[in-house]
């Protein structure tokens, strides 16, 4: 009896060992705080399962999600913080029963990388609805893998189930194919769930990294595309874009004439804002997609005296979007030339912290992607 229990230790201690050991570590930028600047971190992810990959990370867009996330501003987050959800790279390694990935594809990763996979939102490919919770690629308690906090992807590699991780064609451009897995579904997924179509009068508002994404969608489907933003900078763009109208809020005068107008608006504004001017926007029947998530503290709210006043027009908040659509959109974006225009940066502490700075104080055309090759 002694010598089994002492046999089953050593199997125990053995196992937690080896399991430790198949730990792939890997380094990246983290923040130390919500105030602190971006630096050096190694840390590890855990073991490449029977169904998973290894990825090599070549570039890692960043997102308005990750400056709140990273800044503590919808709650607060255990630190150190590696942030990036607009993940792509080289396929270096695949469990043994992975089918989709081999060695020297391309993968991306988007905001998901779990869930359980069983309930029927998981099974209508709707991850991000997970009855029992999606697990987000950083900040978040991976269930899966003993409830570890998830790091993102200002890293040099990335480990993940080949079932949440996207197939990129080989003909992609890799510097501006990032920020698809973020911006790209995230404003895809509320413009076909509303069918927009050829002819459509639609707006978008925020004309930033989600936005302009936004702007390409709808152009290529045919709708007509008014701009709401609050810098003349982007005017131009706007135009280029293939927009029929730039409104900057900022100035009263274009604000005039705009109720009734609308079948559609997105909005990804990540600041405190009045939503009911865009619902007075909308025709009847019109449908408005929110998809910006300002700071907790600056949520914007719409009374319900408002709405009834401004009826028959429909309000709904849009998550990402499941694993699925995203490889859809990532397909039908490559195959039709829609990418963002991004701004390409090195990988290093200071660069990535001002590059934080630069997105809030609206700086960026469109995206930032951070070269992960250039991490040292
Ligand atoms: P960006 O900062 O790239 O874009 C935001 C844009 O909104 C900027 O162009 C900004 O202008 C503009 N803006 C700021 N204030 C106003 C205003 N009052 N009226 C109109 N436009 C305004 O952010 P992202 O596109 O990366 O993200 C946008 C939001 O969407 C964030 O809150 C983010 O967290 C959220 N998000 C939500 C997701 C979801 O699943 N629902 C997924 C991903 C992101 P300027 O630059 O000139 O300041
Ligand atoms: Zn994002």
């Amino acid at each position: 009896m002694k010598q089994l229990i002492s046999l089953l230790i050593f199997l125990v201690t053995t196992s937690v060992v080896f399991a430790q050991d198949n730990r792939i570590p890997s380094k990246g930028l983290a923040l130390f705080s919500k105030a602190g600047q971006f630096e050096p971190y190694e840390f590890s992810r855990h073991s490449i399962g029977d169904d998973d990959i290894l990825i090599d990370v070549m570039y890692s867009g960043i997102c308005h999600s990750d400056i709140h996330m990273g800044k503590s501003e919808w709650g607060n987050i255990t630190y150190p913080f590696v942030g990036g959800h607009e993940i792509a790279g080289l396929v270096t390694q695949v469990g043994k029963n992975v089918t989709k990935f081999k060695i020297g594809d391309y993968a991306g990763i988007g905001c998901i990388i779990n869930s359980c996979g069983e309930c029927e939102n998981c099974k209508h490919g709707l991850e991000q609805f997970c009855e029992k919770g999606m697990v987000g690629t950083y900040a978040s308690h991976d269930y899966l893998h003993g409830n570890e906090i998830t790091q993102g992807g200002y890293a040099n590699n990335y480990v993940i189930s080949e079932n949440y991780a996207i197939k990129i064609p080989k003909n992609a451009d890799m510097k501006r194919v990032t920020p698809l897995l973020c911006a790209g579904i995230t404003t895809y997924s509320p413009i076909h769930f509303s069918k927009v179509k050829k002819g459509d009068k639609v707006a978008v508002a925020g004309f930033g990294g989600l936005g302009h994404m936004a702007v390409q969608y709808l152009v290529k489907l045919g709708a007509e595309v008014t701009i709401f933003d609050v810098t003349e900078e982007k005017r131009a763009d706007a135009k280029r874009m293939g927009a029929i109208k730039y409104v900057n809020v900022r100035n009263p005068e274009e604000l005039k004439g705009l109720s009734n107008q609308f079948d559609f608006i997105i909005s990804t504004i990540p600041v405190k804002y009045e939503p009911i001017m865009y619902v007075r926007m909308l025709k009847i029947g019109g449908e408005m997609a929110i998809v910006g998530l300002p700071a907790n503290e600056n949520a914007p709210n719409i009374q319900t005296g408002s709405l009834v006043f401004s009826a028959h027009r429909k309000v709904y908040g849009s998550l990402i979007g499941g694993i699925r659509e995203t490889q859809e959109m990532l397909d039908y974006s490559v195959t039709n030339n829609l990418y963002p225009e991004v701004e390409v940066i090195n990988a290093d502490g200071e660069t990535v912290t001002n590059a934080y700075k630069k997105v809030v104080d609206g700086e960026v055309k469109f995206r930032y992607v951070i070269d992960m090759k250039t991490f040292k």
